[in-house]
C-alpha cells in the first residue's frame, strides 16, 4: 500500500505557513509503507528533529482498484474515512526547502502516518465534504477541521492522484491539515474526535 498525502489543502493552514503561492492544482507527496504507525503504538519522537509537528487530517481508504478515474466517478472508489496526523519534521522540511531540495525525509520517516479508526462513511450519514473534526493535545483543542473548507475536495484529490498514482485497495490519502499545527514533546498525548467520535489516541514518547 501507499500514502497519498496533499499538502496545502487549507487556506487558514497556507497562512500560518506564510505560505503565498499556492498551487491552482493539488500538492501531493508520497509516505512509504514503513511510515505506517501499528495502530496504538506510541509515537516515538526521531532523533533527528528538535521540530516534530502534528497535522490532523482526514484520511480516506482506497476501496477499488483505478487509474485515470473522472472526479465525478471518484466516490465509487473510497467508502471509510479516519483521522490521521502527518507527523513532520518541520526543521529538517524548512533546511531542505531552502536549499530548494527534496522533503522526501521530514514527512516520510519510519511511523510518521499515525491513523485511527475507519468509520464507513454511510455510518456518518453525511457527505465527506461536511466532516467535521477536532484533535486534542493533552486535552486541550489544538486543531479543528471543517472538509467543507478545503481547497480541493476528496473526489478531485482522488481523480488528480489516479492520474500519476494507480490507486489500489488500501491505500491511504491524507487530505491536508487545517490550521493550529504545532510541535509535540515527550510524554504529549493526543486524540482526535471525527463528528463527535473519538476516533484517534497517540501517546508521544
Ligand atoms: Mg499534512
Amino acid at each position: 500500500m501507499k500514502i497519498i498525502c496533499v499538502g496545502m489543502n487549507y487556506a487558514l493552514h497556507n497562512e500560518e505557513m506564510h505560505e503565498t503561492a499556492v498551487s491552482e492544482e493539488p500538492v501531493l507527496f508520497l509516505k512509504p509503507d514503513t511510515a505506517l504507525q501499528k495502530e496504538g503504538w506510541p509515537f516515538f519522537v526521531p532523533e533527528f528533529s528538535k521540530q516534530v509537528e502534528y497535522e490532523t487530517e482526514l484520511v480516506v481508504r482506497i476501496s477499488r482498484l483505478g487509474r485515470h478515474i473522472q472526479e465525478r466517478f471518484a466516490h465509487r472508489y473510497y467508502n471509510e474515512v479516519s483521522l490521521g496526523i502527518d507527523f513532520t519534521a518541520r526543521d529538517v522540511q524548512q533546511k531542505l526547502r531552502a536549499q530548494g531540495l527534496p522533503w522526501e525525509i521530514s514527512k516520510g520517516f519510519d511511523n510518521s502516518a499515525v491513523v485511527g479508526k475507519f468509520i464507513p462513511l454511510d455510518d456518518l450519514d453525511k457527505p465527506v465534504q461536511d466532516l467535521r473534526f477536532n484533535m486534542y493535545l493533552n486535552g486541550t483543542l489544538r486543531q479543528t477541521g471543517h472538509t467543507a473548507d478545503m481547497l480541493h475536495s476528496v473526489d478531485r484529490l482522488v481523480a488528480y492522484a489516479s492520474r500519476y498514482f494507480m490507486l489500489k485497495i488500501g491505500d491511504l490519502i491524507f487530505t491536508g491539515t487545517p490550521a493550529g499545527v504545532g510541535t509535540v514533546s515527550e510524554n504529549d498525548t493526543i486524540t482526535a474526535d471525527l463528528e463527535g467520535r473519538r476516533i484517534l489516541e497517540c501517546r508521544i514518547k
